[in-house]
């Protein structure tokens, strides 16, 4: 039976690079195995069928129920973002750049996490590891992911190891230019034109639990901040809307990735707090914070702290 290689639900390009890197390791190895992810081809984000279309390979196959099926696991290790019925299903191997995650098995497995910026760094260590040659459009998609997950290097998640992966990879690839690598990318992920407002706020979303009050924060990360100018309105109408339904404060970070900051938009039953929190005032709806970038290091934590949690 073939092994099922497959990353997170709602995939993104490490999700879907490091599904097809691996599967092509374990055939490498002699064993059986195919890329997965848990998406239609039609339906996957924007970003990753660029990356996929610009090194000329097909979108893995989908998989939705995994009973009775032998997995792989790429990018996830929580049960929470596993295809239906993953109990009933043996799982073989984790590759992983996340806490470690809910998963048990009965057996001993393939287990290498790692806390890096990227599963496509610790996958470009695998195959130098084990002498097995990457080809140049596996190796073209897998430094996309390391560009996509670490932001181009700015995210403060990127390590060494991402950069070093990234120059191995992009000399099998035969990229010169990253940065026009990750701008192309940036373009596709960025698209914002003709987006329902609604999807924009929750493209990228999560809702926390802050001392007993409901707290939103999405994300848009943009090419520069001209791409949201003219409907900053009906973006702050739409978090307005989605506080209203039972959230003290709802945010969007509107992060411009070369300038390297977000404009913070809120709203919020205390504004005063959020204010205090990151040290800024209001200027219109937003407040510019310069440097952030990561909500899971630098915004949440920060709120956290000023909910007293
Ligand atoms: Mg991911
Ligand atoms: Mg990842
Ligand atoms: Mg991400």
């Amino acid at each position: 039976m073939s092994i099922c290689v497959v990353g997170h639900s709602n995939p993104d390009t490490d999700s879907v690079a490091a599904a097809i890197s691996f599967a092509n390791f374990l055939k490498a190895q002699g064993k059986d195995a195919k890329a997965c992810m848990q998406s239609d081809a039609a339906s996957l984000n924007p970003e990753s069928k660029t990356v996929l279309a610009r090194f000329g390979l097909a979108a893995p196959e989908q998989i939705s129920d995994a009973a009775g099926k032998d997995l792989a696991l790429v990018d996830f290790s929580d049960l929470g973002q596993a295809p239906a019925n993953i109990k009933e299903a043996n799982v073989v191997a984790v590759v992983d750049h996340h806490k470690i995650g809910d998963l048990t098995t009965n057996e001993p497995i393939y287990f290498n996490a790692q806390p890096v910026g990227c599963t496509c760094t610790v996958l470009n260590e695998m195959y130098k590891n084990s002498g097995i040659a990457i080809p140049k459009d596996i190796a073209g998609i897998m430094l996309a992911a390391i560009l996509s997950d670490t932001v181009n290097y700015k995210s403060p998640t990127c390590t060494d190891a991402d950069k070093a992966a990234c120059d191995d990879l992009a000399a099998i690839a035969g990229v010169t230019d990253k940065d026009e690598l990750f701008m192309e990318m940036l373009k596709a992920k960025s698209a914002v034109a003709g987006v329902p407002i609604k999807d924009l706020i929750f493209r990228d979303y999560k809702d926390f639990d802050m001392n007993g009050n409901k707290v939103g924060c999405g994300q848009l990360e943009l090419a520069a901040l001209d791409q949201v100018a003219d409907m900053r309105d009906d973006l702050y109408k739409g978090l307005q809307e989605v506080k209203a339904d039972g959230r003290h404060t709802v945010l969007l970070m509107l992060t411009d990735v070369v300038k390297e900051g977000t404009d913070l938009m809120f709203v919020s039953d205390d504004p005063g707090l959020v204010e205090g929190a990151f040290g800024s005032k209001l200027d219109g709806n937003s407040m510019w914070i310069d440097g952030m970038m990561s909500r899971k290091k630098q915004t949440v934590p920060v709120l956290q702290k000023a909910f007293g949690c």
